[in-house]
């Protein structure tokens, strides 16, 4: 299969057109044509020859995500659900900053993408990983996320806006850090100001807690934030709802997060999902406390997403507001968030779900 030409770096790029006999500037018009301009296919890159479009297309796959599906409006959180060429379908979802919900109008978006076809961690409350792992995403398709978006809401640009999307998190399907060199190749072309040019600081990673490649992030120079998803601030009850702490342990994870924050110098976010009976009782607002003030980190609660076909439920909002004062009572910086798209499949991976399943009612291609 031809490589992706949204993976190529620009030496790469640069050597081929080079031995193509292309003036040098020719690359970064192709750059400037994928990542500033955005095209959505190489016709429209109108100022390169119609010869070296050709040969680009000979070379190169161009292949964006295919938009399958969209839920919500353009002032509200929005879901995609992309067909990849393989045929598998991903999510991204798009969130403004302040919904319109309460009449303000917002041009600030972050948009969280996969990173994988499903999952393989199997946390006991997601949609993702109900029907297990399918594959890692290319390198293509985790940067062709961000700029099907962008091309999708070209339209809705206001004058002096060039560009939707502001911030990034790495929180969609999948285990972010289980894609870890695909991911940081993708982040590259997104971060690069020849590429997305999305700074680093805007750029969110999230992982259930994958320690070692923590330590690795750790040990790079990129300036990413970092969130973990934490759901449980004992080994018993994180234990129970998410398979990969009996393989990582708190103390384990909160040693590489130690070696993150020691090397970058920032805070990290322990995302904290409400699960009524599980997770949202006394006994775990003071042991999150001390996680949270040992590696001062900021704590953010969200009320469970209900994902059909799973038990689980979202605390009442007593409950919840009762466990973020517990934890602002002991010092933490915490907030709650009241989930953005609660009524859109806005959970991870069930809107996939949802269609793969009226696709094959059989069961699952394999
Ligand atoms: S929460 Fe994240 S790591 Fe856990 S199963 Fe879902 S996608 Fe995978």
């Amino acid at each position: 299969m031809l490589p992706s030409l949204h993976s190529v770096t620009p030496t790469g790029l640069q050597d081929q057109l080079k031995a193509w006999g292309e003036p040098v500037f020719r690359c970064n018009q192709v750059l400037d044509w994928l990542y500033r301009k955005r095209v959505g296919s190489l016709e429209e890159m109108y100022n390169c020859p119609k010869a070296l479009r050709q040969r680009l297309g000979d070379a190169y796959r161009f292949a964006l995500p295919r938009c399958q599906q969209v839920q919500g409006s353009a002032d509200t959180t929005r879901k995609y659900l992309w067909r990849l060429e393989d045929g598998a379908l991903v999510e991204s979802v798009l969130i403004p900053a302040n919904p319109a919900l309460y009449g303000e109008a917002s041009d600030r978006h972050t948009l969280c993408v996969s990173t994988q076809v499903g999952c393989a961690y199997g946390c006991r409350f997601c949609a993702s990983g109900l029907d297990g792992w399918k594959r890692n995403l290319e390198v293509h398709e985790i940067v062709g996320q961000l700029l099907a978006i962008e091309i999708h809401c070209r339209e809705e640009l206001s004058e002096g806006q060039d560009r939707k999307v502001n911030n990034l998190v790495i929180m969609g399907m999948g285990e972010p850090m289980a894609n870890y060199d695909n991911l940081m190749k993708a982040l590259d072309i997104i971060n690069a100001p020849w590429g997305c040019h999305i700074g680093a600081r805007k750029i969110t990673l999230s992982t259930s807690g994958l320690a070692p490649q923590i330590e690795q992030l750790a040990s790079q120079p990129h300036q990413y934030r970092l969130a973990i998803s934490l759901h449980g601030a004992t080994d018993e009850v994180r234990s129970r709802i998410m398979p990969v702490n009996r393989k990582y342990p708190l103390p384990t994870l909160m040693q590489a997060c130690e070696s993150y924050v020691r090397a970058k110098g920032k805070m990290i976010t322990f995302e904290y999902i409400l699960i009524e009976g599980v997770n949202d009782g006394d006994d775990q607002i003071q042991p999150l406390a001390r996680w949270a003030q040992q590696l001062h980190a900021k704590v953010n609660l969200i009320p469970y997403n209900h994902v059909e076909g799973l038990r689980w439920k979202r605390p009442d909002v007593a409950t919840q507001e009762t466990f973020l004062q517990g934890l602002l009572q002991l010092g933490v910086k915490a907030t709650l968030r009241r989930e953005k798209g609660h009524d859109i499949d806005a959970a991870c991976g069930q809107l996939r779900l949802k269609v793969e399943r009226e696709e094959h009612p059989q069961g699952h291609p394999s």
